[in-house]
């Protein structure tokens, strides 16, 4: 076949006009984590978890009932000589775990970090979410000049598969009774199956394509759905300051939401493995193969620089 003049020019029109055009529109970022989620397979891990290195916490966490989790974070974080405060939960008989500091020195920005360490059931949950409990166990002894100084604090909620509970009960009467405030919050969820980002705080998780004009659509992975909330996080917040990308194509819904909701600086901080959040989360696939210890590593990393460098 020969190619004509017409060819050309349509191909031309394709590659300089339509294909931007498409980018543009549907969102670079979600196209192409679509394009990755569509095409990956195999969403275990490369670098497997070092089973006695720095988050040998998961292990043992994955073994235990909610309230063997609790005893657990409790006795890690008393060993490391910080105090774990109970926060006891009116409409549940558990507990978030706070660990903060008396001293809290006005003039000095507070950051605070937030964990869920409830499971959808029990034994799994590593991506959602026992790894990120262990990045922020293992994070504790980087950070505890921070804590000791009332800069930084960490907050291990409970209830977040049943509707937030613990979080909104700490935004909701905690912080209000004792006077909490924050000029940032990170809340760590499915860390540790992909590169760690930082994505938008929303009613719902999945892909967030903009149709313009006719406005924003989710992809949960099964359906496309609207009625979303999204707060995007603050791009200024990005890799060459803390070593984390901002992708605000990416949302979910976790306890970010509790403090976005209420107009709180909060960001949500994951990874860019959506296979593996989409389809494993919630389900008894979600092991411990499902991390990698380079992932987990450099999770660590960013929770370290964060909470050492924002001021
Ligand atoms: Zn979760």
């Amino acid at each position: 076949m020969k190619f004509k003049k017409i060819h050309i020019v349509l191909f031309a029109i394709v590659l300089v006009v339509l294909v931007p055009l498409f980018y543009y529109l549907l969102n670079v970022d979600a196209v192409n984590m679509g394009i990755t989620y569509l095409l990956s397979g195999d969403v275990t891990s490369k670098n497997k978890l070092i089973k006695d290195g720095d988050f040998s916490s998961l292990y043992s966490l994955l073994n235990l009932d909610n309230g063997g989790k609790y005893q657990y974070i409790n006795s890690y974080v008393s060993n490391l000589g910080l105090k774990p405060q109970s926060i006891r939960l009116t409409s549940s008989g558990y507990s978030d775990i706070f660990v903060t500091s008396k001293t809290e020195p006005s003039a000095v920005k507070k950051v605070l970090f937030v964990a869920h360490y409830d499971t959808y059931q029990s034994g799994a949950g590593a991506l959602d979410n026992l790894g990120s409990v262990s990045v922020l166990l293992a994070s504790l002894r980087n950070l505890k000049p921070r804590i000791d100084s009332g800069a930084v604090s960490v907050l291990f909620t409970t209830g977040e598969e049943d509707g937030l509970v613990g979080s909104k009960e700490f935004v909701d009467s905690y912080m209000i009774n004792n006077n909490l405030k924050y000029d940032l919050v990170i809340n760590l969820d499915c860390v540790g199956g992909g590169q760690p980002i930082i994505v938008s705080s929303s009613n719902r998780t999945g892909l967030l394509l903009n149709f313009f004009p006719f406005g924003e659509i989710m992809f949960d992975g099964r359906k496309f759905v609207g009625d979303i909330i999204v707060t995007k996080p603050d791009h200024n917040f990005d890799r060459s300051k803390f070593n984390v990308r901002v992708v605000s194509s990416i949302v979910g819904y976790s306890d970010t939401y509790s403090f976005t909701s209420k107009g709180m600086n909060a960001l949500h901080l994951s990874s860019d493995n959506m296979k593996a959040i989409m389809d494993y989360s919630h389900t008894h696939g979600d092991t411990s193969e499902l991390l990698d210890q380079n992932y987990m590593d450099s999770t660590k990393k960013a929770v370290v620089l964060i909470g050492n460098n924002y001021r």
